[in-house]
């Protein structure tokens, strides 16, 4: 059995081919500037990778050379193989609490919760509609990031904020990154053998959040109402003070939209080191000669740690207690200076890293010496496959 995960962007369709019998990757690839000049698209297959410039006017196109090289590259013998298409979708606000089939209704109300999540919910459908198009036939379900934080409670969910804000316009915390915290929770109760864990999950990629989970269920998040909220992250600023807004409005002559924009793109790692979003380099940046640049990587390296344990201390309390630390993404799977300063902040909780161990990169490991109260592990995260196996329960 055969089915394609999928990550429809505005302008770019990333997809994974599993072969649902041993859960393997058979081919996965990339469309991207879908719509604009310099359109390609790259797919990897057999240790192979071929790149090809090509015109993609729209995501159909994509879908329709997408499935022309699955055949033509005797990755799969016809079409007929295509047991069930998964797609990655952002926002199902408060109405999907789970994956589900794709029906006319799920396709508008993607287009109906557009304005709170106004790049991707969009694009999710275009990826959509492209698939319908091109095999009509083929069942395919939606697997939501908000949808697993779903079983947080008004305690967690609701701002302090007018009750009305929720009540008529659904100003609440939605959390995203679902489906990789959901993976993570999966994953780590499967090696551990136990259901009865209380589980900090930390995805920290260029994006992050801090997700508290018990019994395989989400308590808390720390990502909000938009993904804005939560740790600091490569460009974006997560918690901040909202006065913040009005009063650089009124000294820079923004609007608000601007300003937000500023949190979302020039702030976080970027913003505060004045060097750049990527921690490779805030890291490198640490060791030069040069003082000022020193001072401004180190400034960014510090808060951006402290606001990670901020979060995680925050939910060791929440859950009264933790069973297991999992570190996972872009920096949470390989960033060995970045899991040590946390770890070291969380020492008064008893946790205490295994420095080789620490120097682990993008594979499953515990990270934590025997005698440390709370285990921790780097766990990477797979959402295609997350996104893989509902489809497959759904279809099946
Ligand atoms: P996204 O949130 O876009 O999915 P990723 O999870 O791929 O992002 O994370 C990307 C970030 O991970 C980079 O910006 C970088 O800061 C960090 N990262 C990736 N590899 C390393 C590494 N080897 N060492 C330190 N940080 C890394």
């Amino acid at each position: 059995m055969k089915i394609i995960s999928i990550n429809a962007g505005s302008s770019s369709l990333k997809f994974s081919l599993f072969d649902m019998d041993d859960k393997k990757v058979i081919a996965s690839g990339l469309f991207e500037r879908i719509g604009i000049d310099g359109s390609s698209y790259t797919i990897k297959y057999n240790g192979e990778k071929i790149k090809t410039e090509a015109e993609l006017a729209t995501h159909t196109d994509a879908v329709k050379i997408l499935l022309d090289k699955l055949v033509t590259l005797n990755i799969i013998k016809s079409l007929d193989e295509i047991d069930g298409v998964g797609h990655r979708l952002v926002h199902g606000k408060d109405k999907y609490k789970e994956s589900c089939l794709i029906t006319d209704e799920v396709v508008n109300d993607l287009i109906a919760f557009k304005d709170f999540a106004p790049l991707h919910n969009p694009a999710n459908v275009l990826g959509i509609q492209a698939f319908r198009e091109v095999l009509p036939n083929v069942p395919m379900v939606g697997v939501f990031d908000t949808a697993f934080h779903q079983t947080m409670d008004e305690e967690a969910y609701l701002y302090p904020v007018p009750y009305f804000w929720y009540k008529a316009h659904g100003v609440r915390k939605y959390g995203f990154h679902g489906t990789s915290h959901r993976y993570i929770a999966k994953t780590i109760s499967e090696k551990l053998g136990r259901d009865n864990l209380r589980i900090i999950s930390c995805h920290v990629g260029n994006g992050g959040s801090i997700t508290a989970i018990k019994d395989g269920k989400c308590v808390d998040t720390s990502m909000g109402f938009t993904p804005l909220a939560g740790i600091m992250m490569g460009t974006r600023s997560g918690d901040v003070d909202p006065s913040i807004i009005t009063y650089v409005m009124e000294q820079e002559g923004l609007n608000a939209k601007e300003v937000i924009d500023d949190l979302n793109k020039k702030s976080g790692l970027l913003g505060l080191s004045e060097i750049s979003s990527d921690m490779r380099d805030i890291v490198s940046a640490m060791d030069s000669d040069d003082e000022e640049k020193k001072a401004k990587a180190r400034r960014a390296f510090l808060k951006y740690t402290r606001t990670v344990t901020n979060y995680i201390a925050e939910y060791y309390v929440l859950l009264g207690g933790v069973d297991v630390i999992c570190f996972t993404a872009g920096l949470g799977e390989n960033s060995e200076p970045f899991r040590k300063k946390v770890c070291e902040n969380l020492a008064c909780l008893g946790v205490k890293l295994d420095s080789e161990a620490n120097k682990v990169m993008g594979e499953f490991k515990k990270i934590s010496s025997d005698d440390s109260t709370i285990p921790v592990y780097v766990v990477p995260t797979d959402e295609e496959l997350m996104i893989a196996l509902d489809t497959l329960k759904l279809i099946s």
